[in-house]
């Protein structure tokens, strides 16, 4: 049976030359006919389509087999750029990236997200506008919007739900508000997962099973489990931060619980109980800067912070068996103190099976993690089968017009 239809013409052949150049390597035609089983002929005029779409272009030619070289193909940036947000609790951050990741313009302020969504959000579409002007594109080339939140966010909607820190932000409609500008497909997440997407994207593209843990005003945690960011059912897999530490505490969370680790291990947590020992401090960098100075009440509290912050990483360890464990956030800037307190629970608890090869490490990527991350989002969407699929059959449909 011949289908004519226009998928069969090559919107899902095409989407999947087009996955399997993903990953940057260039390649030539005849690899790809041998990988996919289609005709050479068949592969030449799906990589037509995504050079037309801008998706892929000529990478160096391959070696000479005598005649001339065979021309190779590959993921390029392109003209295609994605707009990544990472909304903080005091700042946000914003850049405008190719579809490889590369930032091409970015942007920051101090604006924090207690002024509400009105004026973040305006921000934010003020800025972004600006920024693909100066990447030298039109917003004809956008093709996502990733955005992260310092707050629970309910995956299916992109809603903030109940958020601690955000006021006036509950159930609001940030996809649309965005879309009603610039008129693509928006993603939200929470920073912490989107902060986990680029930790992994820039330091451990080869690991599957990660788990990346916030340490600052809040405490979180976003998973990675063979190789995907897992959300659980309504968006706050990961959320650790009311997690209870039974040891003997009664310190009172903000939630309204007694003794959450994010009382405890958490910048202002342990700002507040330095403090009460007579040292000034009030924040996480605060802390930071009295460990750096080598202040032994400040590297005490920052100890016991990694080894309560432990008791429940051994919890995640049984249950997610990770081989990297990576601290991120301000608190993570404390370097080694904290590391050890985790390491110190961590190994004397968990199975020696799980902790055999097992990494626990600071963040490399450090604060543009998150704003990293929002493109890596943006991006996972733009480049998916489905939307791939859908991009070759309109570039059909307009070549067919
Ligand atoms: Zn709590």
């Amino acid at each position: 049976m011949v289908d004519i239809s226009p998928t069969a013409l090559g919107s899902s052949a095409t989407s999947d030359i087009f996955q399997i150049l993903r990953d940057g390597r260039p390649r030539t035609r005849t690899e790809l006919a041998r990988v996919t089983g289609l005709a050479r002929s068949t592969v030449g005029l799906r990589i037509d389509s995504l050079l037309q779409l801008g998706l892929i272009g000529p990478a160096d030619a391959a070696p000479s087999t005598g005649g001339r070289p065979s021309s190779q193909f590959a993921l390029t940036g392109g003209n295609k750029v994605v707009l990544a947000v990472d909304i903080g609790a005091t700042h946000v951050r914003i850049a405008v990236s190719d579809l490889v990741g590369r930032p091409l313009s970015e942007d920051a302020a101090d604006i924090p997200v207690a002024k509400g969504p009105e004026e973040v959000l305006h921000w934010v579409i003020a800025a972004g506008d600006k920024l693909v002007r100066e990447a030298g594109r039109s917003v004809d080339d956008l093709l996502a919007i990733g955005v992260g939140l310092p707050g629970p966010v309910e995956h299916s909607s992109g809603r903030p739900i109940n958020p601690p820190i955000m006021p006036g932000w509950d159930n609001v409609d940030v996809p649309e508000r965005l879309q009603a500008h610039f008129h693509v497909p928006v993603l939200v997440d929470n920073d912490v997962n989107i902060m986990a997407l680029g930790e992994r994207e820039v330091a451990w593209p080869e690991v599957d099973h990660l788990i990346f843990v916030k340490v600052a005003t809040g405490i979180g945690a976003g998973v990675i489990s063979r190789g995907m960011l897992q959300r659980g059912a309504q968006g706050v897999a990961g959320d650790i931060g009311h997690v209870r530490v039974y040891r003997d505490n009664d310190a009172i969370c903000h939630c309204g619980n007694v003794g959450c680790i994010e009382a405890l291990a958490s910048g202002p947590a342990l700002a507040k109980a330095l403090t009460e020992q007579g040292l000034a401090a009030e924040t996480s960098q605060d802390v930071v800067e009295l460990v750096r100075a080598g202040n032994p009440k400040a590297i005490q509290a920052v100890r016991q912070a990694g080894r309560d912050l432990g008791e429940i990483l051994n919890a995640c360890i049984s249950l997610i068996n990770p081989s990297v464990i990576v601290l991120g956030g301000a608190m993570a800037r404390a370097g080694e103190h904290l590391i050890a307190g985790v390491r110190e629970v961590v190994y004397a608890r968990s199975m020696p099976l799980a902790t055999q090869h097992l990494q626990i490490t600071q963040s490399s990527v450090g604060a543009n993690a998150a704003v990293l991350g929002a493109s890596i989002l943006a991006i996972h969407h733009v480049l998916s089968p489905e939307s791939v699929e859908a991009m070759v059959v309109d570039l059909a449909d307009a070549v067919g017009r």
